[in-house]
């Protein structure tokens, strides 16, 4: 088995550098040939899919929260602030708002001391901007005044500021806190769900299935891998199977047409 495994994987991460390639510099791909040998299924082998997907999605952006705290925006506040601005909005939009705003007021305290409108002012290009302006700032005054300025590594506690959901709190505490977590959001959510890892279910079903099967090394990893492998490769509408570097282990749950 050990054998077997080293040569699939040895092909699929050239099968990953294709799709890579492919999906970069052509958005309009042809149709799987039901002939080739990558669609016929193989017993799904999460450790080989993990291997495929890095390949995968080494050319694109990280995972917007990971780039954050790669580039030095990476307390748990921040992550917050980020992942609120997030919501609804593209990544491309929402990580430079975050930027302006943290190159500002990178901390609870900074932020507490701006008013709603000098904070909107910053993030006026993401969605909603003006009630995440309202939550960001009532946040931050609540982190300053009853934590000391850092909000604490706690599910409960992040999930009880205005504005900050479970995937929000989960994202913070793996990133931030690097606390053992599955963020699960839509690109997770829809593509556990096709590779047939996961039965259809809210975000929260979703998670706990994954924290019984998904091995615990790969919990924070999940997300920064399968945000921009589901934006750019198993995209919501037809995604790209034909190029796609996981097919065989995929059962492609409630695909009805893809590229
Ligand atoms: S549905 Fe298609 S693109 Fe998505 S993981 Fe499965 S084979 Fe890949």
């Amino acid at each position: 088995m050990c054998d077997d495994r080293g040569a699939d994987r040895a092909s699929d991460v050239g099968m990953a550098r294709t799709a890579a390639s492919a999906a970069k510099s052509s958005p309009d791909v042809s149709r799987a040939d039901p002939g080739d040998s990558r669609n016929r299924k193989v017993r799904f082998d999460i450790h080989a899919v993990i291997d495929n997907l890095r390949e995968a999605v080494a050319p694109f952006a990280d995972a917007a929260m990971f780039e954050l705290r790669d580039r030095g925006y990476g307390t748990a506040f921040q992550q917050l602030v980020a992942c609120i601005l997030s919501i609804r909005t593209l990544d491309e939009v929402s990580l430079p708002a975050a930027v302006r705003l943290f190159d500002v007021a990178p901390d609870a305290e900074a932020m507490s001391r701006m008013t709603v409108r000098e904070i909107d002012r910053l993030i006026g290009t993401v969605t909603f901007h003006e009630p995440k302006a309202r939550q960001i700032r009532e946040m931050a005054v609540r982190v300053t005044e009853e934590f000391g300025g850092d909000v604490p590594c706690d599910f409960e506690v992040m999930t009880s500021f205005r504005g900050v959901g479970p995937k929000c709190a989960s994202l913070a505490l793996g990133v931030a806190c690097d606390a053992l977590e599955i963020a699960v959001d839509v690109h997770v959510n829809r593509v556990t769900t096709r590779w047939g890892y996961v039965d259809a279910g809210s975000a929260e079903v979703v998670r706990r299935q994954l924290m019984e099967k998904l091995p615990r090394a790969y919990w924070i990893e999940i997300n920064r891998l399968l945000v921009p492998f589901g934006k750019h490769v198993c995209t919501g509408n037809l995604p790209k199977c034909s190029i796609c570097p996981v097919l065989r282990y995929c059962q492609q749950v409630g695909v009805r047409a893809h590229r």
